[in-house]
């Protein structure tokens, strides 16, 4: 068994721990004489896997009990349609467009109130984190939304914006897990799982209960209503439930590695890794603002695409694999995950300046 670095934005690298303890139990789960693939959703031991895995996301995340978590399906693009259909009471909301995500949530919102897009960073390719002190918030604005860490773009608001007293929503699918969070300063925290959680497939809603309504959106299908899955549990319909049970499995894997702190310090001690080396290249640059810079995805160029595809080309037969950027930005990108051990990160800077070197000889 040969196992890469994969640096890929997501679906992404887990765990290795992780992994291993899932293969033990593939075939018979704890005496059940069956994969969790095969149990039905309302056995026994099937809601203790579920029970288990939001107990441990509370404790990790320290969500307070006036909030619902909900495990559901259809990804990040779903919860574009779900948010504005849900929160929408006076069919009015403000978004804050830092990239190719928060925009096709914005794009998708308009479908359902009055939706304006009060700061965006599009002028400079999204490589920053626009003013959010003082924005002109709607006074019926039911939320602002933002996409707190732009996967695509590398930047994360590092601060939240002040949204004058507003309902704060944030897509945090790239970012989940990576440092701790005040819940109470948002009303729903939702992510998609398959970026720095767990397998495609899961999308987490963390939501206050005052904002689980029945009023919503017209003819809003059921499936689609918070309160469908908060009135059972997520357990309305079939949920993924192996998916579930990985997501359950890194909630104790991080539970282990000492919590959300830890998570962050190491998160910080690799970036950092792969910082410096950028800030100080003659080749290689990093294309964000530095005080925006995002812990989990770091884009870079080198300035010349057939050198960037050349270095692409190489990292992978080294065995650093998903290092190419976003087909809308070119370039690469290392997404520096939690399961991303160090090593990794310490290992590509060094090829980084190998290829530096001898290709700083050539020009
Ligand atoms: C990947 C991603 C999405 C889209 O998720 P899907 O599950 O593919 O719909 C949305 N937001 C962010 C921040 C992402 O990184």
């Amino acid at each position: 068994m040969s196992r890469v670095y994969n640096f890929s934005a997501g679906p992404a690298v887990l765990p290795e721990e992780v992994l291993k303890e899932a293969a033990t139990e593939m075939l018979d789960y704890r005496g059940s004489g069956m994969s969790v693939m095969e149990m039905s959703h309302r056995s026994k031991v099937f809601e203790e896997i579920l029970h288990e895995a939001e107990r441990d996301l509370r404790d990790l995340m320290g969500i307070p009990d006036h909030y619902k978590v909900l495990f559901l399906q259809g990804g990040g693009n779903t919860q574009f349609a779900m948010i504005p259909m849900n929160l929408m009471k006076n069919g009015t909301a403000d978004y804050i467009v830092t990239g190719q995500w928060a925009k096709k949530a914005y794009e998708e919102a308009k479908k359902y109130g009055n939706v304006k897009c009060i700061a965006s960073s599009a002028d400079q390719t999204y490589s920053y984190i626009p003013d959010c002190s003082d924005l002109p918030v709607d006074e019926d604005a039911d939320y602002v939304y933002i996409c707190q860490n732009n996967t695509i773009y590398g930047t994360l608001f590092h601060e939240l914006p002040d949204t004058k007293g507003k309902t704060l929503v944030a897509d945090v699918s790239s970012c989940f897990l990576s440092e701790p969070v005040d819940v109470e300063k948002y009303g729903v925290i939702w992510g998609g799982v398959q970026k720095n959680v767990g397998p495609a497939g899961v999308t987490i809603v963390i939501i206050r209960e005052d904002l689980i309504r029945d009023d919503v959106y017209p003819a809003t299908p059921t499936m689609l209503k918070y309160k469908t899955h908060a009135d059972a549990d997520s357990l309305y319909n079939t949920p993924p439930c192996y998916n579930i049970y990985i997501c359950g499995k890194v909630f104790k894997w991080l539970k282990a590695m000492g919590g959300l702190e830890a998570m962050k310090a190491r998160n910080e001690e690799k970036a950092k890794i792969l910082y410096d080396y950028l800030d100080g290249s003659r080749l290689f640059k990093g294309t964000v603002r530095k005080e925006d810079r995002s812990l989990m995805n770091v884009p870079f160029v080198t300035g010349d695409q057939e050198l960037d595809a050349l270095f692409i080309k190489e990292a992978t037969a080294a065995g650093f694999v998903n290092l190419k950027g976003h087909r809308t930005v070119g370039g690469m990108r290392a997404s520096l995950y939690n399961a991303m051990p160090k090593e990794g990160v310490e290992k590509l800077v060094a090829f980084m300046r190998d290829f530096e070197a001898a290709h700083r000889q050539e020009g």
